[in-house]
């Protein structure tokens, strides 16, 4: 087996949660998982993926509670280098069982095969959370508009043009 080195780790957080259908309601279960490195499709890189989550029979479906901790790979505002940036994030999500009669709910609902894709639904609320120009360190100095010399490295000759950050 031939394997990259650049590989990215891709799990899949598809799960089964059909089985639910049948249990009582009021019926929870914990899950923990932890992943060192993953990706999730398309776009989302993140380390020390810490997921707990609860799922609870309902009348109509399931409620989704989960605790979310990771670092989520971002890009610089002022360097504009990739660095992983802490994130966390806590929702809710209701679940409803498609039932053959049922009227439009805004509910998402759980597909007949039983899976729903966690990966998808952890990627939208971890977006949210990344803060819009986060920077790799507080005093990142940013780069040079002229000649795109990274300030953090040394000067360079452009010293008046330079954007200073507090
Ligand atoms: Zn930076
Ligand atoms: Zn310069």
């Amino acid at each position: 087996m031939i394997v990259l080195a650049m590989e990215k780790k891709i799990y899949s957080l598809r799960t089964n949660v059909g089985y639910f259908y049948n249990r009582p309601i009021g019926y929870t279960k914990e899950f923990e998982q932890f992943f060192d490195e993953i990706f999730i499709k398309p776009d989302l890189n993140l380390r020390n993926f810490n997921i707990q989550y609860r799922l609870s029979r309902t009348r109509e479906g399931l409620l989704l509670q989960a605790h979310l901790t990771a670092n989520m790979e971002a890009q610089c505002a002022r360097c504009l280098i990739p660095f992983f940036a802490p994130v966390k994030s806590e929702f809710e999500e209701l679940y409803t069982f498609l039932e053959r009669f049922q009227e439009e709910t805004d509910d998402e609902t759980i597909p007949e095969d039983g899976y729903i894709d966690l990966g998808s639904l952890f990627r939208e609320y971890l977006l949210i959370e990344l803060p819009m120009n986060s920077v790799c360190k507080k005093d990142c100095k940013g780069i040079c508009i002229e000649c795109g010399q990274d300030l953090n490295e040394g000067e360079c000759e452009h010293t008046d043009s330079r954007v200073i950050y507090e």
